[in-house]
């Protein structure tokens, strides 16, 4: 099967944007928070890819709301790369869920995976399964796996889009569909930051988008194999990831809101 790309840029209007990553917050941040605040998740994508251009980038986890992502970007026909991160640990379900993606929607999902010889050294001197051994490990195998290969997809962004929603969890109450992402040093661009559980899902039906059939046999939040679990109904969605830990310790690394980290995009 033949995938082209997204539409070409040349097709909307462009804007020259310096491919850079910023160190601080743009100054310009809190007229687009405000700007933003009353848009709707497809005025915001359009938003971003005005304001950011190439140095705009989607990071999908393939989830229900990147699925959501993925189908607006599609039927805007908007320019925005999209990637995702292979951890080699993944579910076989996640494997088909990106060829399905990949053939509804013709477009190539770039896919990241770890270093080699990083992984390699790793395992040699802790074990394969050595996540389950303590936290340090566990967020170790997480840094090699997602948080190396994150950033070299990062390189040259200003700005990524994530399906992250504030009603998910505690920590993601105060998100805002657009924020500085001091982890990463990018702007964070959230178009379904104000989406119900129950929105993105009736959309999901509506459009026919292609999602992980692990959601139907109650997997909320779908990441690794060995680190994922169905949840009981009424249960946290982060239940099912890393049951063995506490929860305060239970994140990536890749997210601050408020001062507070909060899981990755690519979990
Ligand atoms: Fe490793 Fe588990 Fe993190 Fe996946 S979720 S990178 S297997 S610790």
């Amino acid at each position: 099967m033949n995938h082209p790309h997204w539409p070409a840029q040349s097709r909307r209007k462009q804007t020259t944007i310096k491919a850079m990553t910023e160190l601080s917050p743009p100054t310009d941040l809190s007229t687009w928070q405000q700007h933003t605040q009353g848009m709707s998740a497809e005025a915001i994508l359009a938003w971003a890819v005005e304001t950011f251009g190439d140095g705009l980038t989607f990071a999908s986890s393939l989830g229900a709301e990147d699925q959501v992502v993925t189908d607006l970007i599609a039927q805007a026909e908007l320019p925005i790369s999209i990637f995702t991160l292979d951890t080699g640990r993944l579910f076989q379900e996640t494997y088909e869920l990106i060829q399905r993606t990949e053939e509804r929607y013709g477009h190539r999902i770039r896919i990241m995976f770890p270093d080699r010889r990083e992984i390699e050294e790793m395992v040699e001197k802790h074990g394969i399964n050595l996540f389950r051994d303590s936290v340090e490990k566990r967020q170790l195998c997480c840094r090699l796996r997602k948080i190396h290969p994150l950033r070299r997809a990062f390189a040259g962004k200003r700005a990524w889009i994530c399906g992250l929603r504030r009603d998910q969890s505690v920590t993601r109450a105060e998100l805002q569909p657009v924020e500085w992402d001091a982890v990463n040093s990018l702007v964070k661009v959230s178009p379904l930051w104000d989406w119900s559980n129950d929105q993105v899902w009736a959309f999901v039906r509506e459009r026919g988008v292609p999602y992980n059939p692990l959601h139907d046999k109650g997997f909320l939040s779908i990441g690794c194999a060995s680190c994922t679990r169905a949840v009981q109904p009424g249960e946290d969605i982060r239940a099912g990831r890393w049951w063995w830990e506490e929860p305060e310790k239970k994140e990536c690394g890749l997210h601050i809101v408020n001062g507070k980290v909060v899981r990755g995009g690519q979990d």
